[in-house]
């Protein structure tokens, strides 16, 4: 009856739900955005302590199913039900989201949450272990990618709760952690494509120091390219944006992130040609990029170790040199 594509794993231990309930913080004045309610399991405890819920459940079957629980109860008022893909959608009004999602989502969906406006007070979230780790991971730590960087800059992330795989029925392929993630209030004023840029290319080989990375040939003809761009059309990039833009920047990168997707440096070519100096031009470009690394100690440096603090200060030194990455 349970459908593998579409990631469904009913959580069946109710000591756990009430443990999910009970480290959600949930208000009784809370309108709770669930995602892929299934049967109903933790619904059920969600409309016990919250003022509404909103659920989006893509398959039919299980929309069927749960207001078929629901039907007739005291609680029937207050659940809204919404069939649909929750990345198709647009996401109503929420306080704060509790979910057991399908992990094939997990990327997208993290960042169209943190794109949704008004931002919510927090998203309790079961995702797979391993997605849960890279999500919390801090510099120096072994998963620490593109997406714990992405991540934190939007928002504080706590591992709450990990959860064996016989919790679920079926059970899952792989054990799974339940997260916090708090959106930042204010979010930062960062332009997020020119931090995702930045930050693309630092984590692609997060174990070279950054001075071998930018002296890649492919890394310097992009920036050369957008900086002669912005050269011809004058453009002065201050580097920030605002709220909207950048809530449009944050769900594309739920896109471009892919779930999992793994950032090492394995497969990749480590005989790609660092820049020529024979051609003076390109090598007066390539002294800008080098220049600004030294300025800020960064030649020496690897993505690995690099904190939120220091990729912001390295794209303002970048930026202020005219070097841009959108
Ligand atoms: N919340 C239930 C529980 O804990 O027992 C079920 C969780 S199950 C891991 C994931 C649920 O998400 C399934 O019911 C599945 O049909 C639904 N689903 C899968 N893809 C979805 C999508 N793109 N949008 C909304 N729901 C989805």
């Amino acid at each position: 009856p349970f459908h593998k594509s579409k990631g469904q794993h009913i959580l069946k231990n109710p000591l756990l739900i009430d443990s999910i309930i009970q480290k959600s913080g949930i208000k009784p004045t809370d309108v709770i955005l669930e995602i892929g309610p299934g049967t109903g399991n933790l619904t059920k405890k969600l409309l016990e302590v919250g003022k509404s819920v909103v659920a989006v459940e893509l398959d039919p079957r299980m929309v069927l199913e749960l207001q078929r629980r629901f039907q007739g109860t005291s609680s029937s008022t207050r659940l809204k039900v919404i069939q649909g893909d929750v990345l198709k959608c647009d996401l109503p009004y929420f306080d704060i989201c509790v979910a057991n999602i399908p992990y094939q989502i997990s990327s997208p969906l993290t960042f169209k949450l943190l794109s949704h406006r008004p931002l919510f007070r927090c998203a309790v979230i079961m995702f797979q272990r391993e997605f849960a780790m890279r999500l919390v991971a801090q510099p120096g730590d072994s998963l620490y990618c593109r997406l714990s960087v992405n991540t934190q800059l939007l928002a504080r992330v706590n591992h709450l709760l990990k959860v064996g795989r016989n919790n679920f029925r079926p059970p899952p392929k792989v054990d799974s952690s339940v997260v916090r993630i708090e959106p930042r209030k204010p979010l930062p004023p960062v332009n997020f494509k020119e931090w995702d840029g930045l930050v693309r290319i630092c984590f692609n080989r997060k174990n070279k120091t950054l001075g071998s990375i930018f002296r890649q040939k492919s890394v310097l003809s992009i920036l050369e390219k957008n900086y002669k761009t912005l050269q011809a059309l004058q453009l002065s990039h201050e580097g920030l944006s605002d709220d909207t833009e950048m809530a449009m920047c944050v769900t594309a990168l739920g896109d471009t992130l892919g779930d999992l997707s793994m950032e090492t440096d394995e497969g990749k070519d480590d005989n790609e040609m660092e820049m020529d100096d024979g051609d003076t031009k390109a090598s007066d470009f390539k002294d800008r990029v080098i220049g600004v690394l030294k300025q800020g100690g960064f030649e020496e440096k690897r993505s690995s170790k690099l904190a939120q603090a220091d990729f912001m200060h390295l794209l303002s030194l970048f930026n202020v040199a005219g070097i841009h990455f959108s």
